[in-house]
């Protein structure tokens, strides 16, 4: 084991020194940030465990990449450092209490916090009143001389209004960044000119300034945003921010002082929202201690001061191993491969597993059993793998060969002509079979209790059940004959199917299993059809008439109906089963309102109070935005209140929601 891990380290330093220069030599990456800070994370992990055997180069000892040699060397006054990455609050907290030990007080004085800027940093000294130098930050040390690509930018003035405060010299620290949309706009430029992408505005705005020909840098539309002022007469960061904002610099206007941990917390937290909607990237928010006495008494440790932390969002994307990949055996008999994975956090979530969707999508993304492999999770998206860092691969990993027999019935597996998706050539495999029959009885479809997915297995175990029809044709006495049930338990279960004799058009529909088709579509086609004989005969334009329908979707509930034996199954369930009538009208009390329903309820599941809302017309929907008009909130309801208290919906409590659909 620790052979393999000795090896590991010795090709993740490799693969790490080569994203370094492609990043701060190059301007190049090729990978993401996230990317190659998950690997830095494997190296520290693996430093831990093997004292003295990883360069802490590699492991935030070292800033930045060498200044090229094409640029004069600029020796920086002082240092430019990085910043220590802070991830959660946890860690946030951790930051608060070294820090108090550091400086002896827990009397801090308050934060100065703001967006860190994706960008290049930049020093910029001033003598006079006149810019004198512009500098890279290089090693930290010594950056590179870049004073005339500079002064092309308009937002850094050349002359800046000399103040007695002021005096003599000083440096502006901050940020060049190019615009989102002027990254786009030169991406879009650059592709139709059949010029090579540039990977995000960062490098773009770097590679923009690292050039010889001031003319280049002249042509792209960059801005400066600043964030430091350095001059003894300074005695705090937010004071460095006014002088910044009298000096004729862009400076962060969200920045400000806030005096407790709570305070950044709740800046991280409304960033978080707004990052999206700023006009320049930023990938997290810097927290500073404001008094700069206390700041130079805390110190540095390796590349960075411990009087600031940068706070960086979640990782969308993560490196992981990938241990194996599996076979999922779906509703309709299409074997899906499943990436089985070394559990890994990412976007704020454990991620074990992640469909491969298919055999052609392992094949194109190069993928091998025993990888390491990018995983990507954006927001409430599942996961996805991006593919394999096949830098990382030791000689062991194997290709996925797909099964020839389905793993769970062993009949034979089939790809018809023009799909991607592999098949289980057995109409009544046990794994799809099962699978349809604890979708049909489970809570938003025909929610027969007592009968979840272990009592469906041994009923099919039993030849009791094959079809959904037959749950309704089933006796007292052959669900006693099934080991751990009495006659008691047996009457139970029957009375419970009886109660689930006459269902709602839409649950109905939703049983049925069609794919494309969840409760939501289920509820849209029971509106607009009415019946479910109205909705069979359906021609496939119909379906597609319908606003919210697609073609996919369209063409998937057409041909599912089509099918002789699904014709049968729903004759068959029918004479068991009563429909309700639909009011086919929209109208009712929350007509034009949107809902959505968390957390658990008392009074009913959470199926049947969505009922009861569209039964008033409200449209129901599974997220918060700034549409809902009401958020109905159960016990233990997770992070919708917060969203909905942001975007100023009504809350209302299972009682308040029950009397406003009665009213
Ligand atoms: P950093 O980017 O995490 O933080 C330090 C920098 O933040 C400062 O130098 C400064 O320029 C900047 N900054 C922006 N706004 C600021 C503000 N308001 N106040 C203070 N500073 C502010 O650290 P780093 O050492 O510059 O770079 C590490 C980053 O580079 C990581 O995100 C890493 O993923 C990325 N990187 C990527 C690759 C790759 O291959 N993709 C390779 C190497 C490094």
């Amino acid at each position: 084991m620790s052979g393999a891990e000795l090896a590991r380290i010795k090709r993740l330093s490799e693969l790490l020194e080569q994203f370094r220069r492609e990043y701060y030599e190059h301007d190049n990456p090729s990978v993401s940030d996230a990317v190659y800070d998950s690997l830095v994370e494997e190296l520290r992990r693996l430093a831990k465990k093997h004292p003295g055997k990883v360069n802490p180069d590699l492991i935030g000892s070292r800033i930045g990449g060498a200044p090229q040699k094409k640029f004069a060397k600029a020796k920086h006054n002082e240092r430019m450092m990085s910043l220590e990455d802070v991830k959660s609050v946890e860690e946030l907290k951790d930051w608060e209490q070294r820090l108090t030990k550091n400086v002896g007080t827990t009397k801090l004085g308050g934060y100065y916090v703001e967006l860190k800027v994706d960008g290049l940093a930049l020093s910029l000294l001033y003598k006079n009143g006149v810019l004198t130098r512009a500098a890279t930050r290089g090693d930290g040390e010594v950056g590179e001389e870049v004073t005339r690509n500079i002064l092309t930018i308009h937002s850094i003035p050349f002359r800046v209004p000399t103040n007695n405060k002021l005096a003599g010299e000083f440096e502006v620290r901050g940020e060049v960044y190019l615009p989102k949309a002027a990254f786009e706009q030169l991406n879009n430029e650059r592709a139709k000119a059949n010029e090579p992408l540039f990977a995000n505005p960062r490098n773009a705005a770097a590679g923009a300034v690292r050039q010889l020909d001031p003319a280049i840098t002249a042509s792209r539309p960059l801005a400066f945003m600043a964030y430091g002022l350095k001059h003894d007469s300074l005695q705090s960061h937010d004071q460095e921010h006014v002088e910044l904002a009298k000096l004729g610099f862009e400076t962060d206007r969200y920045a400000k002082k806030v005096s407790t941990l709570e305070e950044v917390i709740r800046f991280i937290e409304k960033m978080l929202d707004t990052r999206e909607q700023l006009s320049f990237q930023v990938d997290g928010v810097v927290i500073t201690l404001a008094d700069k006495n206390l700041f130079t008494k805390a110190g540095t440790v390796g590349n960075h001061p411990r009087g600031a932390v940068a706070y960086k969002w979640p990782a969308e994307e993560v490196t992981t191993k990938l241990l194996d990949i599996t076979i999922q055996v779906g509703r309709v008999g299409t074997l899906t491969p499943v990436a089985e994975l070394e559990p890994v956090r990412v976007a704020g979530t454990t991620v074990h597993r992640a469909t491969l969707h298919n055999a052609d999508e392992i094949e194109r993304k190069g993928i091998m059993i025993g990888d390491t492999v990018i995983v990507r999770k954006a927001g409430d998206i599942i996961p996805e793998i991006v593919g394999p860092v096949e830098k990382l691969r030791t000689g062991k990993e194997r290709k996925f060969i797909f099964p020839k027999k389905c793993p769970i019935c062993g009949s034979s597996v089939e790809r018809k002509a023009g799909e991607v998706a592999f098949r289980c050539s057995n109409k009544r495999c046990y794994g799809s079979v099962l699978l349809q029959l604890r979708h049909f009885t489970s809570k938003p479809a025909f929610d027969v209790v007592g009968l979840g997915p272990k009592v469906v297995t041994a009923l099919y175990d039993a030849n009791l059940i094959r079809e959904p029809a037959d749950i309704f044709e089933l006796t007292a006495d052959e669900i006693a004959s099934l080991e751990r049930f009495g006659s008691l338990s047996a009457q139970n279960l029957i009375n419970a199917i009886n109660a689930r004799r006459t269902v709602t058009l839409a649950r109905f529909i939703y049983a049925l299993g069609i794919r494309h088709v969840g409760t939501e579509t289920a509820q849209l086609l029971s509106t607009e059809f009415g019946s479910i004989n109205t909705l069979r005969q359906a021609s496939q334009a119909d379906l597609v008439n319908i606003r919210e329908i697609g073609p996919i979707v369209g063409k998937s509930i057409h041909d599912f109906f089509q099918q002789k034996s699904h014709q049968l199954m729903i004759d068959r369930l029918l004479k068991h089963v009563t429909i309700e009538g639909v009011a086919r009208t929209k109208k009712g009390k929350l007509s034009g309102k949107s809902i959505v329903i968390t957390g658990t309820l008392t009074s009913m599941d959470r199926a049947t109070a969505q009922e009861k809302a569209r039964a008033a017309g409200a449209d129901v929907n599974d997220s918060v935005s700034k549409k809902t008009s009401y958020l109905v909130v159960g016990d233990k309801p997770g992070s919708k209140v917060k969203k909905a208290k942001d975007f100023g919906v009504v809350i209302l409590t299972e009682d308040e929601f029950l009397k406003l659909i009665k009213n």
